[in-house]
C-alpha cells in the first residue's frame, strides 16, 4: 500500500504562489504515485490578501488539499507547528510557499527517509536574490548559536525538511511558546540526513520575514537554547569589577600615596565617574538579560494556546 506523506505549507499573503506550489507538488507526487499517497496541508497564517479564497477553491477541487486557518497572523513558526499537528502522514515535508524551496528535491528527501533517516534537512547552498545583510546575519547567527547552544545546528539548514512520524509525535508535545521550529526539531535528535539545494528568488510577493522579525527570532532562540547570555553577564561583571578594582587601586596609590609621579592628575570626580559608569553598565546589562529570561518565563506561565484555529476543511472528524 502507498505510504501517506503530508506536505505542510505555511501561507501568509501568497495569493500568486499558491497555485504554483500546489501544481509543483502535485507533479512530484504524480511521478511517485506507485509508492506514495499525499496530502497537502496549507496553514493560512492570517493572510490579508486573496490567499484564503484561493485555498478554498483548491480544497474543493482536490480532497487531498487540507486547510487550517488561523484567526490572525501568528507567525510562520506557529503555522508550521499547526501543520505538523494536523498532519496524518507517515512522514511530513515542510516547504515554503514562495518556491524558494525546490519541490524537485522531494524525491531526494523521501529517498533519504527510506534509508532510515528520521529527519532530512534541506541545506541551502546559495541564496539567490537575498540581501547581503540577511546572508551575513544568518552566518553570524549560526556561528553564535553553535558556540553557546547545547545542541549543534548545521549552518544553512532551513525549514525545508522531511520529518518522520515518530519525530513529529515528539514535536507535538512541545508546549514552549518562544519557538523556532527547526531548532526544536534539531534538539530532538534522531538520525539526520542533509540534502543540498539552491534557494531561488521568491516568485511573487515579498518576504514576510523582515530583518527585525528575524532578529527577534534569533534572540529568542539564543535565550531558549542556552544559559550563556545570562552567564555572560556574570562573567562580564566579574571582569569589569576586577579590572576597575585594579585600576582604582593603581590610581589610589599613584595619586594619593605617591603624589602623582606620572602627572596623570585624575580629579576625584573623574575617578568617581569612571567607577559609577562601570557599575551602572554592569547592572544594566544584567538587568536586560534577566528581563529576557523573565519574559520567557512569563509567556510559559501564561500557558496560552499556541494558535487559534478558526476553520478546518477536508479533515476527518476526530
Ligand atoms: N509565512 C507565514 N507567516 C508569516 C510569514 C511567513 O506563514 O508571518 C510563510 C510564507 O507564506 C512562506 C514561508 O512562511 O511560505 C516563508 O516566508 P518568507 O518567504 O517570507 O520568509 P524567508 O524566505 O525570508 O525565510
Ligand atoms: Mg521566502
Amino acid at each position: 500500500m502507498a505510504k501517506l506523506i503530508s506536505v505542510v505549507i505555511p501561507i501568509f499573503n501568497e495569493q500568486q504562489n499558491i497555485s504554483l506550489i500546489y501544481k509543483a507538488i502535485k507533479e512530484q507526487f504524480l511521478y511517485l504515485k506507485d509508492k506514495y499517497d499525499y496530502e497537502i496541508i496549507f496553514v493560512n497564517d492570517g493572510s490579508i490578501d486573496e490567499s484564503q479564497e484561493k485555498l478554498f477553491k483548491l480544497a474543493e477541487i482536490n480532497k487531498k488539499v487540507k486547510i487550517v486557518c488561523f484567526s490572525r497572523n501568528f507567525g510562520k513558526e506557529f503555522a508550521t507547528s499547526a501543520g505538523l499537528y494536523n498532519a496524518n502522514g507517515e512522514a511530513v515535508i515542510v516547504i515554503d510557499a514562495d518556491m524558494q524551496h525546490p519541490p524537485e528535491k522531494i524525491p531526494e528527501l523521501l529517498f533519504q527517509w527510506e534509508n532510515g533517516k528520521k529527519v532530512v534537512i534541506g541545506i541551502r547552498t546559495k541564496n539567490k536574490g537575498e540581501g547581503l545583510i540577511k546572508n551575513l546575519g544568518s552566518k553570524v547567527f549560526y556561528w553564535i548559536i553553535n558556540i553557546i547552544a547545547e545542541t549543534k545546528i548545521r549552518s544553512g539548514g532551513t525549514d525545508f525538511r522531511l520529518i518522520d512520524r515518530e519525530v513529529v509525535n515528539h514535536f507535538n508535545q512541545f508546549t514552549e511558546k518562544n519557538r523556532m521550529t527547526r531548532g526544536l526539531i534539531d534538539w530532538l535528535g534522531f538520525e539526520k540526513a542533509y540534502v543540498e539545494f539552491q534557494a531561488n528568488p521568491r516568485v511573487y510577493g515579498k518576504a514576510g520575514y523582515s530583518l527585525v522579525k528575524l532578529i527577534k527570532l534569533a534572540m529568542s532562540t539564543f535565550v531558549a537554547n542556552s544559559l550563556f547570555p545570562l552567564k555572560f553577564a556574570g562573567y562580564l561583571g566579574l571582569i569589569i569589577t576586577f579590572v576597575s578594582g585594579f585600576m582604582g587601586f593603581i590610581v589610589l596609590i599613584e595619586q594619593h600615596f605617591l603624589d602623582d609621579p606620572w602627572h596623570l592628575q585624575f580629579t576625584g570626580t573623574a575617578q568617581l565617574a569612571i567607577l559609577i559608569i562601570f557599575f551602572i553598565g554592569i547592572v544594566l546589562s544584567s538587568l536586560g538579560l534577566i528581563a529576557l529570561y523573565v519574559g520567557n518565563i512569563h509567556q510559559e506561565v501564561l500557558n496560552r494556546p499556541l494558535y487559534i484555529v478558526s476553520k478546518k476543511i477536508n479533515f476527518d472528524e476526530k
